[in-house]
Parts: C-alpha cells; sequence; structure tokens
C-alpha cells in the first residue's frame, strides 16, 4: 500500500526533528499533501496509527493540508490546475504537461511534548 512506504519516510523525518529536541514524545504531525499522490486520508491515518504505536509519536495527531496540483503546459506554458486525471489546458487544449505544484508529500511541521516545535523539515 502506498500509505505505507508514505509514512515510513514521514515518520523518518518526524524522528529526527524529535531527535535533535532530545527525544520528547511528540504530540502532532503536519503534513502537506499534494492532490496528486492521490492519499486515501483513512488510509493514510491507518497506516500512521499502525507504525507509530510502541514509538515516541504513539498517540500524536496527524494532521494535513491538501495542496491542489498545478500543471505547465507543454505548448502554451500556461499554468492550470487540472479538474480530473486528464490533463488538458483550458487555454490551448493540448494534453499532459509538467507537474509543478501538488505532485508531493511534505512534513510541514512537527509538534513535540515540551511545547518545542519543528518547522519547514525536509
Ligand atoms: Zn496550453
Amino acid at each position: 500500500m502506498h500509505e505505507f512506504s508514505l509514512v515510513e519516510s514521514i515518520l523518518t523525518s518526524v524522528f529526527d526533528v524529535a531527535r535533535q529536541h532530545g527525544n520528547p514524545p511528540v504530540t502532532r504531525v503536519k503534513l502537506e499533501v499534494g492532490a496528486l499522490q492521490q492519499v486515501v486520508p483513512e488510509a493514510l491515518e491507518f497506516a500512521f496509527n499502525a507504525a507509530v504505536k510502541g514509538t515516541s509519536a504513539e498517540g500524536a495527531v496527524l494532521d494535513w493540508t491538501e495542496i491542489p496540483a498545478r500543471i505547465q503546459c507543454p505548448a502554451c506554458h500556461a499554468t492550470y490546475e487540472p479538474a480530473d486525471v486528464f490533463w488538458v489546458c483550458p487555454n490551448c487544449e493540448a494534453q499532459g504537461g509538467k507537474a509543478i505544484a501538488g505532485d508531493d508529500i511534505v512534513l510541514a511541521s512537527v509538534e513535540l511534548e515540551d511545547g518545542e516545535s519543528g518547522q519547514g523539515v525536509q
């Protein structure tokens, strides 16, 4: 499952942040999830809760914001938000293009029990 490997790499960064602060329990993890990742929220949460069991992040709240996709047209270079899985430029109707936003998952912040937080990780 896609979500499990995502969670694994997210947690690697989360624990890096926690370690830099002396390993306090992690209370909240905030993610920015690109729409193109097609993450299923319930599956992400399930994978997260399973992966943090027995770690210092057990019981941490998972928050995320979805980042809309933006595609750059290969023909006219206009950027647009795709209406569905088929990318068609609204300007010139060329198909395809390059994803310039919404194609990744970023760890936005990590909150730790002692009130410290790591910002802009990754
Ligand atoms: Zn175009």
